[in-house]
């Protein structure tokens, strides 16, 4: 199968070098909002928008005028930048009419002028990209050292550079004073072997990242709490000092640097999980043939202000993104459980569903056949149990409780697949429980998390 992947890794500039890298950044910045002034005042006129390929034209028409320094930069810079303002506006559109049809809540996001003040930015070079064991070569830049070696694919010698693995594009970016250049790289990878073995509910949460039916846990690094503190007192160091000064510029590369660091934390945690949860390297029969996840609504919990800042540091989004991925390039399945499918308040063992189950309460008894089970042990159970073919069916019909069976046979949730490549789509089932915020089932979707 042909998949398409990045990779990311930091580079080990000279001076030069980096002065270079910072023309680039800026080239592809003036275009983009030259080309977005450019659209703006198009629109206003009552002409027809000029598209990526006419501003491109008009510019190197420019180069030969008022803007010669733009000779020095690959011509890739702007063109590409140019190729990133289409496609903010295609984004652009494609929201609008999703506000339309009133499937979406957040702003329709017009494109934004790009500032220096905001982030010194990136760009992106196409065409002979050729990587060796610790240096790269691109277009203009030359060979730039590389601070990891034998990461990124390394490019044959010879006349064709494409033979094994194509590269794409190359992206240089500048986070917190360091650079990095990420490949686009599209690669034949053999047709995984199809997993075999039992599915796996993951239950996603704030006190542990992710609780798994198979008894493991993983834990949450809690990244930002932990360096809340320090950044604190930085930020207010800061908000103290006389702007313009170098003493305030120093601290806002330490908070710039701070900030970085605690993505690093946060992106290395869910990435180890995620890998474990998939266990690409282990024989299939060792392998979940699904894994089972919620369809948290991330937005609709960063809403209640005493539990957003510990839900984005999480990183909950991300985590579905990355095990979706890795799931396809393993061969197992993925399924997104209903929002409002219960899985904290349902019995894994006879489906009574609990009227109420507070944020407190560790750990799950239920009152229908006894059960006593760690809270996030509970749920994740629940989520395998959604899993086709699985013992959904059978384990309930034992609860002698005539209730507890049509609470059970309510909460069999329609899930939706989840295709690779494809986004996730949520399948609303056929439910008892609450869809719309007025009837508790925002509430519910919180309770579902805070475990
Ligand atoms: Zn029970």
């Amino acid at each position: 199968m042909k998949v398409l992947r990045g990779y990311k890794t930091e580079l080990d500039l000279n001076d030069r070098q980096r002065t270079a890298c910072l023309r680039h950044a800026g080239a592809a910045r003036f275009a983009y909002n030259w080309g977005l002034q450019r659209k703006l005042d198009a629109y206003q006129a009552g002409q027809p928008t000029p598209t990526a390929i006419d501003l491109h034209r008009e510019l190197n028409a420019l180069k030969q005028t008022e803007l010669d320094w733009m000779y020095e930069v690959s011509k890739c810079a702007p063109q590409e930048a140019l190729r990133d303002l289409d496609r903010a506006f295609a984004h652009f559109f494609r929201r609008v009419q999703l506000k339309k049809q009133s499937q979406l809540n957040g702003p329709a996001g017009f494109p934004r002028f790009k500032s220096r003040k905001r982030g010194i930015g990136s760009f992106r070079l196409t065409g002979r990209i050729r990587v060796f064991e610790d240096r790269i070569q691109l277009p203009r830049l030359g060979q730039l050292r590389l601070k990891e070696r034998g990461y990124l694919p390394i490019t044959s010698p010879g006349p064709d550079p494409a033979a094994d693995a194509k590269i794409l594009s190359a992206t240089v970016s500048e986070r917190a004073g360091r650079w990095f250049v990420s490949l686009q790289v599209e690669l034949e990878m053999p047709d995984p072997i199809p997993a075999q073995g039992a599915p796996l509910g993951v239950d996603l949460g704030v006190q542990t990242l992710a609780a798994c039916s198979d008894t493991t846990t993983y834990a949450n690094p809690k990244a930002l709490q932990a360096a809340q503190q320090q950044l604190r007192r930085l930020q207010g160091q800061f908000a103290r000092q006389q702007p313009g000064s170098r003493n305030r510029e120093k601290t806002r590369r330490k908070i710039a640097r701070l900030h970085h660091r605690i993505s690093n934390i946060r992106q290395d945690a869910l990435h180890q999980a995620t890998s474990r949860i998939v266990a690409k390297t282990k024989p299939a029969a060792e392998r979940p043939r699904v894994v089972v996840i919620e369809d948290l609504n991330v937005s609709g919990m960063l809403q209640n202000h005493h539990l957003a800042q510990a839900i984005a540091d999480v990183g909950l989004y991300e985590f579905g993104r990355q095990v979706t991925y890795k799931a396809a390039w393993a061969g197992s399945e993925v399924l997104v459980a209903d929002r409002w499918y219960p899985s904290s308040k349902r019995c894994s063992q006879c489906g009574t569903v609990k009227d109420t189950l507070g944020l407190s309460e560790r750990v799950y008894e239920c009152v229908c056949c006894g059960l006593v089970i760690d809270r996030d042990l509970n749920a994740a159970c629940n989520l395998a149990q959604l899993a086709p073919t699985a013992s959904s069916a059978g384990s309930h019909t034992q609860c002698p409780v005539e209730a507890c069976r049509e609470a059970c046979a309510a909460s069999r949730t329609v899930v939706s697949l989840v295709q690779p490549g494809r986004t996730r789509k949520q399948v609303l089932g056929p439910t008892a429980y609450p869809k719309s915020k007025d009837d508790g089932g925002q509430e519910h979707a919180v309770k579902a998390v805070i475990i």
